[in-house]
């Protein structure tokens, strides 16, 4: 297990976690979550209910055009899929940075 900054409270003998990846996970859908309520390692993306594309959105961009206490989930209807240009029922997702 790689050592990371801080500290490690498994004490490096738990190598049964999945390696850390920024993997894509469906939030919980809490609608009144903000740009503000977000970590800031999270990334935000949006998920394709169509094709299932994922594309990664410039979340600190999205917050300066809409205003950090701008609730994310009501805008899911804004979101188009780039791959297959669907704009219905896509969603947000969310995903970890990697952080080194
Ligand atoms: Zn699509």
């Amino acid at each position: 297990m790689r050592h990371r900054r801080g500290i490690d409270l498994t004490g490096g003998n738990n190598d049964n976690l999945p390696p850390r990846e920024p993997v894509f996970i469906v939030p919980e859908r809490d609608h009144s979550a903000t740009f503000a309520d977000l970590p800031q390692w999270y990334l935000l993306g949006g998920k394709c209910a169509r094709c299932g594309h994922v594309s990664l959105l410039d979340r600190w961009k999205l917050q300066g055009k809409f205003g950090k206490l701008k609730p994310i989930i009501p805008m899911e209807p804004l979101l188009r899929c780039v791959r297959c240009g669907n704009i219905e029922k896509n969603s947000f997702v969310l995903g970890r940075a990697k952080r080194d």
